[in-house]
């Protein structure tokens, strides 16, 4: 079977949590599992941990974990129903007071919501699905008519677009939520609402104060300030998302594309990976077949070498989680064929800015080495992964297979487009030992006689981000 290129995220909820169906969804290709702490408690989550470790190891492979900080997302509460639904022109009460909602009232789990809305303020719910104006601020009541109507259920987020907030992107929940992560030993941690460079920095500096260095963080591109700052982001990131459902509302929805392909290319400039998301298959939450729009959707993004596509309702509450993951992994197996054929790394200077160092032009080497000989496969021993991903940024049409001593590290691989990891043990004479390795690639069917291999490591062996040695090899 061909090795996609393109990973697969899958947020768990209630329509997928339970150890049946995470063990179908990793047999289908699901690479990394995002837990998103807006939504479960830490007794669930918990739970959910333990079961996606238990099918790992039952499964021979690695499963990376994200877990997503809610960060400062303003929510509506519950509702006696669970949901509601609002019709065009209605008008209804939101309220910052504790109380259960009903078809005439909404309640609001944001403290400062009546101070910072005002009258002929926009209001957008669930990824703007829904929207509303307000019509009058009366204490901490706030009538509002309903301009686009639908279905509204416990949790959905609001997105005020005419209020100025300036919550910190990190609160008090989250800074639990962190702690958390950490003790469950999570691989990386998504950052919501983040502003700037400083953000990220913070949020290092608290999983540095746990003892916890090895845990990456993702920055959530969602808030207009972000698009601003994204070159500082993205250098301090260790990897991005584009966080389409706030992000569609802070700027304008015609915009969303043109910010994804911006992500995308700051992305392979730093070696960053960049996770695409939100509503890739939004229709699948309800019907078990994806309209032509979200299939192309889907097949941009790989066309585009996003390393990640990310499923969010589609599996967390959808009818439909494996049939989701299926097309996912159609789509993508077939866009990397076509692109096989047809598509070359970019010249040597769209890629670096001025005095390239040696790592990149190694790494950038070996891949214009696989494509001028015709090679099968990269393989790279990795500790860091900074050699991995300088070599997948360059977005080779060939898997990167990833030798690393670390089972964290191999885990976290899996969010680096085309890098198959293997964890093995430390080993100093790698590159003596390398006809082993080739041969265990052979006989995992990953490899077959006569398929070449473009080798790329360091040497001396252990040095971070050091890459000085491009080899090729014949499988025998
Ligand atoms: P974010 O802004 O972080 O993406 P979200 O509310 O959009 O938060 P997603 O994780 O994107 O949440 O999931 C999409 C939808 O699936 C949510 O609107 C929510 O209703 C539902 N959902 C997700 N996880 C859970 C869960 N654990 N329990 C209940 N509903 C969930
Ligand atoms: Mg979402
Ligand atoms: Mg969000």
């Amino acid at each position: 079977m061909a090795n996609r290129l393109t990973k697969i995220i899958a947020t768990l909820g209630p329509a997928s949590a339970n150890k049946k169906t995470i063990k179908s969804l990793v047999a289908k290709g699901v690479n990394i599992f995002r837990l998103n702490l807006s939504h479960g408690t830490h007794e669930t989550v918990r739970q959910w941990i333990q079961w996606i470790r238990e099918v790992e190891a039952e499964h021979h492979s690695y499963v990376g974990i994200l877990l997503d900080l809610q960060g400062p997302k303003i929510r509506v509460g519950k509702f006696k129903e669970g949901s509601i639904h609002l019709k065009r022109g209605q008008r209804l009460t939101f309220t910052t007071e504790n109380k259960v909602g009903d078809e005439t009232l909404v309640p609001v789990q944001y403290q400062q919501f009546h101070k910072e809305v005002s009258k002929g303020g926009r209001i957008f719910l669930d990824d703007g699905k829904l929207s509303g104006v307000v019509k009058q601020v009366a204490g901490k009541r706030v009538e509002v008519e309903i301009q686009t109507g639908g279905k509204l259920s416990d949790h959905k987020g609001i997105n005020l677009p005419d209020s100025k907030l300036s919550a910190d992107p990190i609160t008090a929940k989250d800074k639990a939520d962190l702690k958390f992560g950490i003790q469950e030993g999570v691989d990386l941690i998504a950052l919501s609402f983040t502003g700037s460079a400083q953000d990220v920095k913070r949020l290092k500096g608290l999983i540095r104060k746990q003892g916890s260095e090895g845990i990456e963080v993702i920055a959530k591109i969602e808030r207009k300030q972000a698009v601003n700052n994204l070159e500082e982001i993205i250098e301090e990131a260790d990897g991005v998302m584009v966080a389409r459902g706030d992000l569609g509302i802070e700027v304008s929805l015609t915009e969303v594309p043109v910010v994804q392909q911006r992500i995308l290319r700051v992305g392979a400039k730093h070696s960053k990976p960049v996770i695409v998301a939100t509503q890739m298959l939004e229709s699948m939450i309800e019907n078990p077949r994806p309209t032509r729009a979200e299939v192309s959707d889907v097949a941009n993004a790989v066309m585009d070498c996003a390393d990640a596509i990310m499923l969010s309702g589609e599996t967390a509450v959808g009818k439909h989680a494996g049939a989701a993951v299926e097309v996912m992994v159609d789509t993508a197996l077939n866009i990397e064929s076509y692109l096989a054929g047809t598509r070359t790394i970019e010249p040597w200077n769209k890629f670096f800015e001025g005095e390239p160092t040696i790592n990149a032009g190694i790494t950038y080497s070996a891949n214009r080495m696989v494509e001028l000989l015709n090679a099968s496969a990269i393989v790279v021993f990795t500790h860091s992964g900074g050699t991995a991903k300088m070599v997948a940024s360059a977005k080779p049409m060939v898997p990167v297979f990833a030798f690393t001593p670390s089972l964290h590290r191999a885990r976290l691989l899996n969010l680096i487009r085309g890098t198959v990891p293997i964890v093995v043990e430390e080993d100093k004479h790698l590159l003596l030992h390398m006809e082993q390795l080739i041969i265990m690639l052979k006989k995992r069917k990953q490899l077959k006689k006569g398929d070449r291999v473009v080798i790329t490591t360091g040497i001396p062996v252990g040095i971070p981000n050091w890459t000085n040695i491009i080899r090729v090899e014949e499988v025998p």
